[in-house]
């Protein structure tokens, strides 16, 4: 746990030249947008940062990328409702990528929330819907028995385990995971036990990489081919760059060929305009 905080999310987003300036309309047929509603790193709780999580809008379909504690607020903070996420896409279990995941259910549900929520991620992520819906099943029973609600909250939420390749698809995006190497030091029992991914977002107008938290991998480079905006949260202590927790000079190298400015560190849109960051 001690080694994610010095890890870093990285999101790259490519961008179609044609619409480069493009990033923030929200009125054309096709549009793709990104809000980091979360940007903190690592399990501690900070002040003014909730914790990793991303939400990808496109042609007004909500996609949260990771759930770490905060979101829901956040995703209220951005002025969309919770009851409208209909898909989530996890990058590994660490808690400060999940612990908002059964906050963000329960309260979709308290919201009258009844079609299902669906959540991808690496093995495991199944059970921790299961173990999610578990918790707040109490309480959802007992706002059943105060009434205006009749759907156990059992029956919204549905996780999926996914391995690497394409993982999802709709009308809107292709979904493509790969695993990175965020838990490449494990040891013993544990190594290769628990699987942490980056995942690819196609969509009419862009592309979409998030990462997760990795070091160098060369999966997770060609999975960010042809990115062109890089939107990065990286560790602020400078002697981090370069270690065996940075992404890598390849990544990197993929990201300035096709951007050409914003040092890939940065932690700020680039090239991009109207993304919020929380
Ligand atoms: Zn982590």
């Amino acid at each position: 746990m001690k080694r994610s905080l010095g890890l870093l999310t990285i999101a790259l987003i490519s961008l179609v030249p044609i619409l480069h300036e493009s990033f923030a309309q929200t009125g054309s047929k096709t549009s793709t947008r990104l809000i980091t509603l979360g940007t903190g790193a690592g399990p501690p709780p900070r002040a003014h940062r909730a914790q990793s999580s991303n939400l990808l809008i496109v042609n007004g379909t909500l996609y949260v990328v990771d759930a770490g504690d905060g979101v829901a607020r956040r995703i209220a903070k951005a002025g969309f409702n919770v009851r409208d996420i209909g898909t989530i896409f996890l990058t590994h279990h660490h808690d400060d990528h999940t612990a908002g995941l059964g906050t963000l259910m329960s309260t979709a549900w308290d919201n009258q929330r009844t079609q299902p929520i669906n959540v991808y991620g690496p093995p495991r992520t199944e059970e921790l819907v299961k173990s999610a819906v578990q918790y707040f099943n109490i309480s959802a029973e007992i706002r059943i028995a105060d009434g205006g609600r009749t759907v156990p909250i059992a029956q919204v939420f549905r996780g999926h385990d996914v391995g690497p390749g394409i993982v999802y698809q709709d009308t809107n995006v292709r979904v493509t995971a790969a695993e990175n190497t965020h838990f490449a030091f494990h040891t013993g029992a544990a190594a290769g036990k628990f699987k942490s991914y980056g995942y690819r977002f196609e969509t009419p107008d862009r592309v979409v990489v998030f990462t997760g938290d990795t070091g160098p991998n060369d999966a997770i480079t060609a999975l960010a081919r042809g990115a062109g905006w890089a939107r990065i949260a990286f560790p602020r202590d400078a002697s981090l760059r370069g270690s065996g927790i940075h992404a890598g000079a390849a990544l990197e190298r993929e990201v300035a060929a096709n951007r050409g400015r914003c040092p890939p560190w940065a932690l700020r849109p680039c090239g991009g305009r109207a993304t919020r960051a929380y």
